[in-house]
């Protein structure tokens, strides 16, 4: 019998989600060498390329097991891959409950942290007697609208969507209706029951641990923390971000070498984000418009704004940009095709923006690296990441939209040249860098964050003494 503290976590298969968890457990087990991890990974299908790698190179206090994907044979073709995630990960559930009874056999299981879009892995921790907590790969303000959902639901009629003045959740940046993420953007859908359904399993939790630190977010936890037991606890432990690799064969990053400093903007839109094909001319056209250098990780037009598993993909997206483009930028930039080294184009000291979807991992790694940012939201919360950024901490600006939803060239080309040359960019690259500073000591021996993880750990261990006496 392992005689570590053994905590288990349970990921969905997203790989953004993955990464963050997996950060989060390498860091406690680096900081707390009595702990010993197991990760159990639900699945849909095959493993992708970029899955594999993350979990190879874990260290040998963590381990990991995939699940055999379940049944899906009866879901249509072209079935939204976020649902499919969600669908894959419900019906996983005996699997999941078969695994932590093993795990909790063999050792001394001490809580259970599940990501949290499969919170009904609550319910069985509660089964088994077991601490239970939720890993949040996102920020507090999420977190906000997660746990004031239910009431809004009670006590608000109309659709969110409508509502005439921003909506006010208490300590957070005010946010439009429509900002809000898409299964609240209709409430007689079933998409919403489900939403408001798995935010009310929050309650459960005996904690939720965020990847958010106190100077990104003050008033939003000091908010949160007011409420006492009302709510589950909520642990700002970030960021947790991979670290990059000291490897330069890329030829991208070759090419920023040659680059001055702060003078190339990098563009991507998460591990599957993608534009229509309409947004991707006029992000084409803006960035020659601007005349600014630039990195563009390209990704074939989607229906659903997303693809999870890039595998997938087999067009070759470079057909998708204006004809002309790549021979008149080649002196310009670089467009690369599907994904590109992210952590280590963002630590380049030539990287000077970034245009990004607001996804919070891209969203923290831009902020640790001290990167200006230029808002482009597509889905999930992204639209609340870009408000905080914008409105709240001032550190992005957020391009304007026409009534189809498209940013227009004129304006790509406006906010790119503010950014990188312009007088708005330099107040924005000064609170960047005064942002980054407090994400660093946040997590520095003494910071805010790594004290907050060591209290959870040692009532993790109080936990486990309790269960041997
Ligand atoms: N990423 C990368 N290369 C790419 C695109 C994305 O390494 O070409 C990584 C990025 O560094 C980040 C993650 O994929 O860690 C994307 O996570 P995020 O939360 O930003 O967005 P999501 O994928 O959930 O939309």
């Amino acid at each position: 019998m392992n005689t570590k503290t053994h905590i288990a976590l349970v990921s969905i298969p997203i790989y953004s989600h993955l990464r963050s968890i997996l950060e989060f457990s390498k860091r406690l087990v680096h900081l707390h060498q009595d702990i010993h991890v197991t990760c159990i990974i639900p699945t849909t299908g095959s493993i992708c390329s970029n899955t594999k790698a993350l979990v190879e190179s874990l260290p040998s206090s963590i381990d990991y097991m995939f699940l055999p994907p379940p049944n899906l044979d009866d879901l249509p073709q072209d079935f939204h891959p976020a649902l499919l995630v969600l669908v894959a990960t419900s019906r996983s559930m005996q699997s999941i409950d078969d695994a932590l009874k093993k795990i909790h056999s063999r050792s001394s299981l001490v809580a259970i942290v599940c990501d949290g879009l499969i919170t009904q892995v609550l319910y069985l921790s509660k089964k088994l007697n077991i601490s239970s907590f939720i890993y949040f790969p996102s920020n507090m303000m999420l977190l906000s609208l997660v746990l004031y959902s239910p009431k809004m639901d009670e006590t608000m009629t109309c659709e969110y969507r409508d509502l005439l003045e921003p909506l006010e959740l208490p300590g957070c940046v005010p946010i439009d209706g429509k900002d809000l993420p898409e299964p609240l953007q209709d409430r007689s859908g079933e998409e919403y029951k489900v939403f408001i359904e798995g935010n009310k399993r929050f309650y459960l939790a005996d904690g939720v641990l965020v990847n958010s630190f106190i100077d990104m977010e003050a008033e939003t936890i000091r908010v949160l923390h007011e409420e006492g037991n009302k709510i589950p606890y909520a642990y700002a432990i970030g960021p947790f971000i991979q670290k990059g690799s000291s490897r330069r064969d890329e030829s991208c990053l070759r090419w920023l070498d040659e680059q001055e400093d702060n003078s190339v903007l990098y563009i991507s839109f998460g591990s599957g984000g993608a534009l229509s094909q309409d947004q991707l001319n006029e992000l084409a056209w803006g960035l020659e418009l601007s005349g600014q250098k630039f990195i563009w990780v390209l990704r074939s037009p989607s229906k659903f704004g997303f693809v999870n598993d890039l595998s997938l993909a087999n067009e070759d997206p470079l057909q998708f940009i204006p004809s002309g483009f790549l021979e008149r930028t080649k002196d310009q930039g670089l467009v690369v095709p599907y994904w590109a080294p992210q952590i280590e184009i963002l630590s380049h000291s030539a990287i000077g923006g970034f245009i990004s979807h607001c996804g919070w991992n891209s969203t923290l790694e831009s902020v640790v690296n001290g990167v200006p940012m230029i808002t482009w939201p597509l889905f999930a919360e992204q639209k609340m990441n870009a408000a905080i950024l914008s409105k709240g901490l001032k550190v992005a600006v957020r391009p304007k939209v026409n009534e189809k939803g498209i940013v227009e060239r004129e304006e790509v080309a406006m906010v790119i040249k503010n950014i990188m040359v312009g007088e708005e960019g330099k107040g924005i690259r000064q609170r960047m860098k005064e942002l980054k500073d407090a994400a660093d000591n946040a997590v520095k021996q003494d910071g805010s964050s790594t004290r907050t993880l060591a209290e959870l750990v040692l009532k993790w261990k109080s936990l486990g003494v309790a269960q041997c006496n």
